[in-house]
């Protein structure tokens, strides 16, 4: 499940159950320590209410798609060089670095997450 936040991944850090209401609440962490809450219910329910739900959706799969880009320009910085990155991604020098620098950032907390 990604971060509603930022768009990176996350773990699951509790399970409950709520036998009453027929949904399962469960609390998560991202790589980038975002702390946020789901909820899994019965399809039925969720497809009444995914109309509603669709822009905010689009919204965090939008932010998803660029911190999977800042951090493949982060790595491929050193090896391509800005220009072909510019290219690649139809975006400015200064947007190329400022992507490398959030990338880099992104790539190394995921990266000391999965190392504890
Ligand atoms: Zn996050």
């Amino acid at each position: 499940m990604i971060c509603p936040r930022c768009g990176a991944a996350s773990s699951v850090l509790e399970t409950r159950t709520n036998k009453t209401s027929m949904t399962t609440t469960r609390s998560r962490l991202c790589f980038n320590e975002h702390r946020f809450k789901t909820v899994e219910i019965h399809e039925p329910v969720y497809c009444s209410a995914e109309q509603r739900n669709v822009k905010f959706v689009q919204a965090a799969a939008k932010r998803s798609h660029f911190w999977k880009r800042d951090i493949q320009i982060a790595k491929q910085l050193g090896v391509d060089g800005w220009q072909a990155l510019a290219a690649t991604y139809g975006i400015t020098k200064s947007a190329v670095y400022l992507a490398a620098k959030r990338g880099k950032q992104w790539y190394e907390r995921q990266q000391s997450r999965s190392a504890r």
